[in-house]
């Protein structure tokens, strides 16, 4: 069976993410969307509300597992017997960073391939960051990210809700 880890903060997961996701599906059997813990001043939610957040919008997908992690990716991949890590890519300005990992990783462990999807045209603006400050700012970005994350974000920001 092939599989493959989609890596990624997650905070909030977005429309963005899943539909790198669902396209991601249609590659491999089964997909571990894993959060990383890395401890950021600027998170807005728990590691435990983001994994919270993609097992409900994914509890109907049995090929989706949602996990969390820390330390090195790679070490990370080899503990899920995984090979491949997948990545999406918007506009140019993530290639730079995207690239400078994934060759990391490949150094630090040549027998793991990372893979890159192009973002849905729709969502290729779209970032967590950009999400939560024009929630912050009372934007509605209910068609920006899933239903079971708009009504956490609202609460999160005590917005009343939106939609
Ligand atoms: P990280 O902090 O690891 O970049 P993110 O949660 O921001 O975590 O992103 C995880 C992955 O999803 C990255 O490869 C990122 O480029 C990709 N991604 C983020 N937003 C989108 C989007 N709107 N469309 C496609 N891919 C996206």
């Amino acid at each position: 069976m092939s599989g493959a880890i989609y890596p990624g903060s997650f905070d909030p997961m977005t429309r963005g993410h899943v539909s790198i996701i669902r396209s991601g599906l249609v590659a491999f059997d089964r997909l571990v969307v894993a959060v990383l813990r890395n401890p950021r001043k600027d998170a807005l939610f728990t590691i435990e509300e983001r994994v919270e957040m993609i097992r409900e919008e994914f509890k109907d997908t049995p090929a989706v597992e949602v996990d969390s992690f820390d330390g090195l990716l790679v070490d990370y991949c080899r503990r899920k017997n995984v090979r491949i890590v997948l990545r999406g890519l918007r506009a140019v300005a993530d290639f730079e960073y995207e690239l400078q990992m994934a060759n990391m990783n490949r150094h630090l462990s040549p027998d793991i391939e990372t893979m890159f999807l192009m973002a849905n045209d729709a969502y290729f603006y779209v970032s967590s960051n950009l999400v939560k400050e024009a929630a912050k700012l009372g934007g509605d970005v209910s068609r920006l990210v899933p239903d079971s994350v708009a009504s956490r974000l609202s609460a999160k920001l005590g917005l009343p809700p939106k939609g």
